[in-house]
């Protein structure tokens, strides 16, 4: 685990008064009752924590739930094929969680014979789990001592001690982490982390904090200094550049020509349309199979915009009807190809990605 540098030293009445507040709050109005609160277990913990990253509980709780039931055991889902758990996680968003899900899976199983590793060293090395998340698994299943510091702890934080500067920037980060490990108590830590995310989840919201139900309120340094609004500091804006392309789905009957996208890159392993960034790479793709004199549907009232973290990505569809799908030499791509029954998109075989889902519910 990186040393941490104390920034700020709390004194043991600051933190004992800190967590004597919390879980006390934690007895009455915790969240004791969510699925993956149930016979609780490192690997359930482990699969609400990644789908938790980004989302929210609600959101989670019937993929939490479809997961257990077709991946009872770590095993189960290290055996799956690939397609059917991102079939399963479409609509989660942040493909790169179930593709590192899966992977980490297979390590445990090949490595640790299928039981969750209980060391925070072992934990932190399996994909796509950083030091929050390791925490809270080893936290919340074992009542392990570890500090968490999710986005809604973050908040929490930031607000309480009034710090400044946007927590993605490492200098602050490392405060946040330092004030986190300080208030960590021995005993309960699992609860102490609980009630931390709840907190900022349900009282300590990103807009109107409810100041007046919270349990920190009479020593919170935004509540107090009425600068709640200011916490935590946004990111410094940069303007998103935006990407045009033509999207074509091609057609004959109810089948749609897809291609299994590369596994890295954007809605990396999953199935979407060919895209060309301007007519001409569309006509010569054409040309290439044989359709060199077609009415081309732009579906212009169907544009639209999909936005990734880092770009807007303007989309046109095209749906352009083929007179025989068998007559298409495909070879559009080096990956999977497939003539896809867009009458039947939730085929568990094939993971979709959102847009390509959204094009077909259009259809
Ligand atoms: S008092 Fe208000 S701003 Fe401070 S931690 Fe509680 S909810 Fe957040």
């Amino acid at each position: 685990m990186a040393k941490i540098t104390v920034m700020t030293e709390l004194t043991t009445s600051q933190s004992q008064w800190f967590s004597r507040q919390v879980l006390d709050w934690y007895d009455k109005h915790g969240r004791k009752h969510l699925p993956w609160q149930q016979d609780v277990t490192p690997y359930k913990v482990w699969l609400s924590e990644v789908m938790l990253q980004q989302t929210q509980v609600t959101t989670v709780i019937p993929y939490f739930e479809t997961f257990i039931q077709r991946f009872p055991s770590i095993n189960d889902l290290a055996n799956a094929n690939e397609d059917e758990v991102l079939h399963l996680w479409t609509g989660l968003g942040y493909y790169a969680r179930a593709r590192n899900l899966h992977k980490a899976a297979k390590k445990i199983r090949d490595e640790y014979k299928g039981k969750f590793p209980e060391t925070f060293e072992k934990v932190i090395d399996l994909p796509g789990v950083g030091r929050s998340t390791a925490g809270a698994i080893l936290s919340l299943s074992l009542q392990q001592h570890h500090a968490i510091l999710d986005g809604n702890v973050k908040r929490v934080l930031t607000r309480y001690f009034a710090v400044e500067g946007w927590p993605g920037k490492k200098a602050v980060e490392n405060e946040l982490w330092s004030y986190a490990d300080q208030l960590t108590p021995r005993s309960r830590p699992g609860n102490f982390n609980q009630v931390m995310m709840d907190i900022g989840a349900t009282v300590c919201t990103r807009s109107k904090p409810k100041c007046s139900v919270c349990p920190l309120s009479e020593q919170c340094v935004a509540k107090l200094e009425q600068r709640q609004s200011e916490f935590p500091f946004s990111k410094p804006k940069k303007d998103k550049p935006i990407r045009f392309v033509y999207m074509l789905m091609l057609n004959h009957h109810n089948s749609v020509y897809m291609y299994q996208r590369p596994s890295s890159g954007i809605w990396g392993g999953l199935y979407s349309f060919p895209e060309f960034e301007d007519l001409v790479a569309m006509q010569t793709y054409l040309d290439s199979i044989g359709l060199t004199d077609v009415d081309i549907d732009f579906q212009e009232n169907k544009l639209f915009r999909h936005t990734f973290s880092h770009y807007h990505l303007d989309i046109q569809p095209i749906l352009l009807p083929v007179p025989d799908m068998a007559d298409i030499p495909l070879g559009v791509s080096e990956q999977t190809e497939i003539w896809f029954d867009a009458t039947n998109i939730t085929d568990t075989k094939v993971g979709l990605s959102a847009v390509a889902k959204k094009l077909l519910q259009d259809l």
